[in-house]
């Protein structure tokens, strides 16, 4: 069966040369392992972390000669595991970047498909939907009547970010690439505002839209995808009591040297401003919390989601790239084979 391999790690934006399509024998599952049939597999922006090889992070960098990983759905057809039966759909953080994936249960939990479409259990009710609802709930705790603003607002965890927001009662501001990502934002999700951040040259163009945007009393809440401008324009326009949460800087996830940091970040001081990063894994045992609030909100069409699907294994260094580019509106997925 197929797997991908990384076979050098990139300098800036990563080619097509680094993979490589590997023809592999499908292992056997062992003792409390299953088999499983991937039907989708994720494409996220951390992977471009794992392939940093000398950088120290939370999880470790992908080797090379040897299949890249990541999050998956798909179904158990051999299974040596209690906790999964033949014919059950799992969702995991691994097997991904593979047709068939062999190896430990860790990481994987049993999925209805009559609930949601199984992709969906790789974003909106997945890491980037989980993701979402930590940031909000465990750090930015929004409040009615509140300015929240999302960077990255259009993808898998920032058009979650938005709705959660105004499901709270906040007035919310998203930023995204395109003209039509931002009729997206404030149409069928809702948003107040939408700015297209390309519009804006640099860090104070942006903090003139924004703080505009935002009205007199600033940006309560940050929540931060982007960096770079992004979180410089926020940090200019927060307002007195903020909460800024530190969930991502795809910006510079390709950066071949550090950027220089913020260079207003005493406005956090005197406006007594919480800044938190985070990693979603960090609150894993609140996902049953996760599922009971967002799985109504999807079920009663109170939550609206998108993904951009790539046919084929084959795709996944193209979806993996066009994180980097936009190409996505809402979670890019990868579809490896039929349901
Ligand atoms: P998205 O679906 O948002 O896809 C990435 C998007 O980022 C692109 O579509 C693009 O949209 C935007 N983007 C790319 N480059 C730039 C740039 N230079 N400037 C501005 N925008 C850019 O991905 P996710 O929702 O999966 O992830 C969003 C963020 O959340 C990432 O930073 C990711 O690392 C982080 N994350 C963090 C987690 C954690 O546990 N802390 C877990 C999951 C995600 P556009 O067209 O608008 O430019």
């Amino acid at each position: 069966a197929k797997e991908i391999h990384l076979v050098d790690y990139p300098t800036g934006k990563p080619t097509p040369e680094i993979y490589e399509v590997v023809e592999a024998p499908v292992r056997e599952p062992g003792d409390g392992e299953i088999l499983m049939r991937v039907v989708f597999m994720s494409v996220d922006p951390y992977m471009r972390g794992r392939m940093n090889p000398h950088v120290k992070s939370y999880i470790p960098p992908f080797q090379k000669g040897e299949a890249l990983d990541g999050g998956a759905v798909g179904q158990v057809i051999k299974s040596n595991s209690e906790k999964f039966a033949t014919g059950d759909y799992v969702v995991g953080y691994n097997g991904g970047w593979r047709e068939y994936y062999t190896g430990p249960t860790d990481g994987f939990n049993k999925v209805d498909p009559s609930l949601a479409p199984l992709s969906a259990y790789l974003g909106v009710l997945g890491m980037p939907g989980f993701t979402a609802w930590a940031g909000m709930s465990q750090i930015l705790e929004p409040k009615e009547g509140d300015v929240l603003f999302v960077s990255g607002a259009a993808g898998a965890v920032g058009s979650m970010v938005g709705q959660l927001g105004k499901l709270k009662g906040c007035k919310v501001i998203g930023s995204a690439g395109s003209t039509e990502k931002c009729d997206w934002l404030t149409g069928e999700l809702g948003f107040d505002v939408a700015l297209n951040y390309k519009d804006y040259a640099n860090s104070t163009e942006l903090t003139k839209g924004l703080s505009q945007a935002a009205g007199k009393g600033g940006v309560n809440c940050y929540f931060e995808n982007v960096g770079g401008m992004h979180l410089e324009a926020a940090i200019n326009c927060i307002a007195f009591g903020g909460r800024i949460a530190l969930c991502g800087m795809i910006s510079n996830y390709n950066d071949t040297k550090p950027e220089p940091g913020p260079y207003n970040l005493t406005n956090l001081i005197g406006r007594g401003v919480k800044m938190q990063g985070f990693i979603v894994s960090n609150f894993m045992l609140l996902a049953r919390d996760f599922y009971a609030e967002v799985g109504p909100m999807l079920a009663g069409g109170k939550i609206h989601f998108r993904e951009t699907v790539y046919e084929g294994l084959e795709k996944a260094p193209e979806a993996f790239n066009g994180l980097f580019e936009g190409a996505n509106t809402g979670k890019a997925v990868v579809r490896v084979a039929p349901d």
